[in-house]
């Protein structure tokens, strides 16, 4: 089920506070969320979350992760600069791909781990930091389809990330006559996967992988990096990944490896984005416009350009009527904005109560990977942020931009 954890009136009340359209975050649905995935790894020797920045990239965000142990994953000049900012130095994960020159240097001056996603990347980190660092990490692509439960739920072979295997072979003999001490093992296989099997099926090749790579090269693992790409339920029909399970059977995986009890020195780390505040934000948006032609359509406030996935991948996203949750859904719309583009719907020949214009509308699950999406086509504005703190007030963490910010590039 999409997240209908807050009521109405919080919505309401948000809404007389702030002009529409904005996006509203729980704080205290993202702490709940976060301590259950720690709970989930309680098991695992030094876990650690590196939140996905590109998921959710605000300072006030971010630093809640900071505050409870965690760090952050970053993959770019601008992440790293924000993940300094609110004091995450020391606690980076730096998974970038196709690596501007200067980032290596950047990262690494922050005390980041460098994962490297080419065998190339070595050279590259050599020419900016003069040295390897004594950990270092890959990222994995293991070719072909990847699967869960028998079902292929990612096709690295089709995809631009990673090093092959024989690459690793060749390449870990080299990092540790460079001076590297130990490693970590990372990969990125499937998106948004709603199988509980995703993170196990990784955890295994990951660690069996790490396993026969420190076998051949002498060099020891220091760390699996799970990554992100564990789902949460956008559908009503979908129940989502449950991840204190997943957690327990990353844990089998762990003791089929490594053996039982777990060593002390291989840990668990994850990249997690969607899962992490994906449930926990909302775009608070009005109806402005009915129109009837050969469908119905409900025009809002907002568009998709400020919350683009219903329009690039056709993303299902949960709309709701607020004051109006349990009405019948005796009408079916079109939820759009006002680009000039027909993908600009966040949906489509959706079951809805009647919608009169003025009513608010909620579209769910939009805390991760939608104000990070979004842009200024058609000359549309980004929205404002507002975060609703566990002590019930709302606080603006990111103001709507004006036109005068749309003009301020322009020379
Ligand atoms: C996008 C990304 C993530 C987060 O993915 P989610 O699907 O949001 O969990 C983590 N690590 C890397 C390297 C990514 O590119």
């Amino acid at each position: 089920m999409p997240n209908f954890n807050l009521p109405d009136s919080i919505f309401k009340q948000a809404a007389a506070q702030f002009p529409t359209p904005f996006f509203l975050y729980d704080e205290a649905g993202i702490r709940a969320t976060i301590r259950e995935l720690k709970q989930a790894f309680a098991w695992a020797p030094h876990f650690m979350e590196y939140f996905a920045v590109k998921a959710l990239p605000n300072p006030r965000i971010l630093q809640i992760f900071v505050e409870e142990g965690f760090g952050l994953d970053c993959a770019s000049e601008c992440e790293l600069l924000m993940a300094e900012r609110v004091g995450a130095q020391g606690r980076i994960m730096f998974s970038a791909n196709n690596v501007p020159a200067g980032e290596f240097a950047q990262a690494s001056r922050l005390g980041a781990i460098l994962n490297l996603d080419d065998i190339s990347d070595i050279d590259q980190v050599l020419r900016e930091c003069g040295q390897m660092p004594e950990v270092i990490s890959m990222r994995l692509n293991p070719g072909g389809g990847f699967m869960s439960n028998n079902a292929i739920i990612g096709t690295p072979e089709e995809s631009k990330y990673g090093w092959t295997i024989a690459q690793m072979q060749e390449g870990l003999p080299r990092l540790k006559a460079l001076g590297v001490k130990k490693f970590g093992i990372h990969a990125l296989l499937a998106s948004n996967a709603q199988e509980n099997g995703y993170y196990p099926a990784l955890a295994e090749l990951l660690m069996q992988t790490a396993y026969d790579l420190a076998d051949k090269s002498g060099v020891a693992p220091a760390f699996i990096n799970l990554s992100g790409g564990v789902g949460i339920p956008y559908h009503p029909d979908e129940s989502g990944p449950d991840i204190m399970q997943i957690g327990a059977d990353v844990e089998k995986a762990y003791h089929r490896v490594f053996g039982a009890p777990a060593p002390e020195n291989v840990s668990i780390c994850t990249e997690l984005g969607r899962h992490m505040t994906g449930p926990h934000g909302w775009l608070v948006t009005h109806a402005i416009h009915h129109k009837d032609i050969y469908r119905k359509y409900i025009g809002v406030d907002g568009c998709t350009g400020q919350l683009p996935r219903p329009a690039i991948y056709g993303a299902y996203h949960h709309v709701s009527v607020v004051d109006k949750r349990d009405m019948p859904h005796t009408e079916v719309y079109d939820v759009v904005g006002s680009l000039c583009e027909n993908s600009d719907k966040f949906a489509v020949q959706r079951p809805l109560p009647p919608i009169e214009t003025g009513d608010l509308l909620l579209v769910h699950d939009a805390g991760a990977h939608c104000y990070a999406m979004s842009h200024n086509y058609n000359g549309r504005l980004r929205c404002a942020e507002i975060m609703l703190r566990e002590d019930g007030s709302f606080q603006m963490i990111r103001r709507a931009e004006t036109a005068e910010d749309y003009f301020a590039t322009l020379l």
